[in-house]
């Protein structure tokens, strides 16, 4: 069955109107359409993926779910676990995650440890068949929903930094799991402080080889930036269009020619960043991205920005206006804000920072695409413990 028949059927069967969103998501997955690249029986037809995005339009316009804000670490844990998991994680995982069952959560920042998450200090722990996790995590989103999390920890402190870790998959309910919110300034906490105290993790749950942590945190990484913002939206949609809505709305009198030549320049920046991803996109086969998504999330995070400050603008007084600031600890993750600008512009002062911070996807695209010196880095080859750590 080719990939229009298997939507068809999808769409028939289950009316994304009537249907519970998990069963909806169920029958998605199991028709090979949740990863499309993904193998046979893992939610995917180990088809190309440039016909992902054809799938999720036609589901989309159809008024089917989608998970993106919803379970928004599936994005970057799915690719981890189909690289580096065994078939049991697999089978466990997979499914459960797309249907939004199983939130899934990414324990990689720390205190210490946000950038440069290779020198993070949590510690992991040989006992036998398990290991024994303390430490502390930081801005780990959906936390609070959290039934598993993608944890680094650092198994051997005498290898250098990025040798001495390893990755696990942590039961976020497993004794001395404590999670406590973190507040933004949206008013909302997406994010939480997690702290480890004693707990314990089956050997079996380690992703990739004891000390190769660094390796698949990569992949999880690189998915990361691809997931944050390498998506192609249809032109004029997102941000922007929400910018092109309120010119309109505008009275002619204050339709002035400098502020649509503001509009018309975050306009174009927006359609070169979207035809960009689109070729990266096309050009992407199989396997995980490569730098180009350090591009589109650098782009994303700065035009992201730029739209929403003319949004306020365009909005006068009434940008001034919040409807709440209630700590509330909500069910989704925004990127973009639910339709309310005013929150919007608040929320995406963080896209700059989060996924890795803008700074540091120049450093990336600086030293790899572009081959500039590297920057300067004192603690690569000495043993992590003997780094000063604040
Ligand atoms: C909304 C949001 C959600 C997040 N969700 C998660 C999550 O789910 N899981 C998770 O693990 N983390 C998450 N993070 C954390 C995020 O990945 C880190 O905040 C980010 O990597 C920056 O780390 P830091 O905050 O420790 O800042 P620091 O690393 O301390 O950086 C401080 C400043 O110094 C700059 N800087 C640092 N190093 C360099 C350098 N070498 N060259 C140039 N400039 C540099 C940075 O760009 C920044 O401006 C989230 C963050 C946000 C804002």
């Amino acid at each position: 069955m080719d990939i229009d028949a298997r939507i068809d059927q999808l769409l028939e069967g289950y009316d994304p109107a009537t249907t519970p969103d998990r069963e909806f998501l169920g029958r998605q997955f199991d028709l090979g359409l949740a990863w499309v690249h993904f193998p046979e029986g893992r939610g995917g037809l180990d088809a190309s993926p440039k016909y992902q995005e054809a799938i999720d339009a036609r589901i989309t316009a159809a008024g089917g779910p989608r998970i993106g804000a919803r379970n928004p670490i599936a994005g970057m844990a799915a690719p981890t676990l189909l690289t580096h998991g065994s078939p049991d994680q697999l089978d466990h995982y997979l499914r459960p995650m797309f249907t939004c069952e199983d939130i899934w959560c990414q324990l990689f920042s720390e205190p210490g440890a946000g950038s440069d998450v290779a020198a993070l200090a949590t510690r992991a722990q040989r006992d036998g068949d398990e290991w024994l996790v303390n430490g502390q995590k930081v801005w780990t989103t959906m936390a609070h929903r959290a039934r598993w999390g993608l944890l680094v920890a650092r198994t051997d402190p005498e290898a250098p930094k990025h040798k001495g870790m390893s990755y696990f998959v942590l039961d976020m309910q497993a004794p001395g799991v404590e999670v406590r919110p973190l507040r933004q300034m949206t008013g909302e906490a997406e994010f939480n402080e997690v702290y480890l105290t004693d707990v314990r993790i089956p050997d079996a749950e380690r992703l990739g080889a004891e000390g190769e942590g660094w390796r698949v945190a990569m992949t999880t990484l690189m998915n990361e930036r691809v997931s944050i913002g390498g998506s192609v939206a249809p032109r004029g949609s997102g941000p922007i269009g929400e910018a092109v809505r309120l010119w309109r709305a505008r009275p002619a009198d204050q339709q002035d020619p400098a502020t649509k030549d503001r509009l018309m320049r975050r306009w174009v920046e927006a359609e070169v960043g979207r035809l960009t991803n689109l070729r990266a996109q096309q050009m992407r086969q199989v396997g995980n991205p490569g730098p180009e998504g350090s591009i589109a999330k650098l782009a994303f995070a700065e035009l992201n920005k730029s739209v929403f400050e003319l949004c306020l603008d365009l909005l006068g007084p009434a940008g001034m206006l919040y409807r709440s600031y209630e700590m509330i600890r909500p069910e989704e993750a925004g990127f973009g804000g639910d339709g309310d600008v005013a929150k919007a512009f608040l929320r995406v002062r963080a896209n700059s920072i989060e996924g890795g911070t803008s700074e540091i996807m120049k450093n990336i695209l600086g030293e790899r695409v572009l081959g500039l010196p590297g920057d300067v880095r004192t603690d690569k080859d000495v043993p992590w413990s003997t780094v000063p750590r604040s």
